[in-house]
């Protein structure tokens, strides 16, 4: 019914916005799935490497077809990945067109850094790992997100309750669900 993307650096809070807001949409009735790219990851690219290459065909291929699908389905996808190049996320805007909606989770990297809750700025600070987005290559920023999060500001609660009033003010799911939102 709606591809929502959350991006935003390691660790601005994406996972853990999906889990509550797919908790809620779920709740007023729509069909969700949370694609979370470091889980399908771990199937398709048991050996990741994290180049352009791959990244490219991962972001800008794999997640927007598995979107499609589910989509095609009246399934609600919410996409739970960094994204770092604008234009995998545009991509996607192009495919999904008015029910498409970019949320750019933000916080600074230095709040990033200290929250760290998968170790990956360690690691990279280690060199373990080297392409890390936001640190090691470039993050992209939205120009235009449908919603900005500054996850330093507005907790949990906040950021959802703000996405579903965005979904349901611009009557992007039918009125039926918005009206169990209260109950
Ligand atoms: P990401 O999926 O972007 O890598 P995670 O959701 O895995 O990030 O981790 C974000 C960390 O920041 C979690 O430990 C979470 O509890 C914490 N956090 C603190 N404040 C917020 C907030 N307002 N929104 C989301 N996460 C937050």
């Amino acid at each position: 019914m709606l591809v929502i993307w959350l991006t935003g650096i390691p660790a601005s809070g994406k996972s853990t916005i999906a889990r509550a807001l797919a908790e809620k949409l779920r709740k007023i009735g729509l069909e969700i799935e949370v694609l979370e790219s470091d889980e399908i990851r771990k199937v398709l690219t048991p050996r990741p490497l994290y180049s352009d290459e791959e990244r490219d065909w991962f972001y800008g291929k794999v997640l927007i077809w598995l979107a499609k699908l589910l989509f095609k389905h009246n399934i609600t996808v919410i996409i739970d990945a960094t994204g770092h190049k604008r234009m995998y996320r545009e991509n996607a805007r192009r495919e999904f067109g008015k029910k498409f909606i970019e949320v750019y989770v933000k916080c600074s990297l230095e709040t990033a850094m200290k929250r760290d809750p998968k170790g990956l700025y360690k690691a990279a600070l280690e060199g373990r790992i080297t392409t890390l987005p936001g640190l090691q290559v470039p993050y992209e920023e939205p120009e235009n997100p449908e919603i900005v999060i500054n996850t330093e500001k507005e907790d949990v609660d906040t950021a959802v309750r703000k996405i579903v009033s965005y979904i349901c003010n611009r009557r992007l799911i039918p009125e039926e669900y918005c009206s169990k939102l209260d109950t």
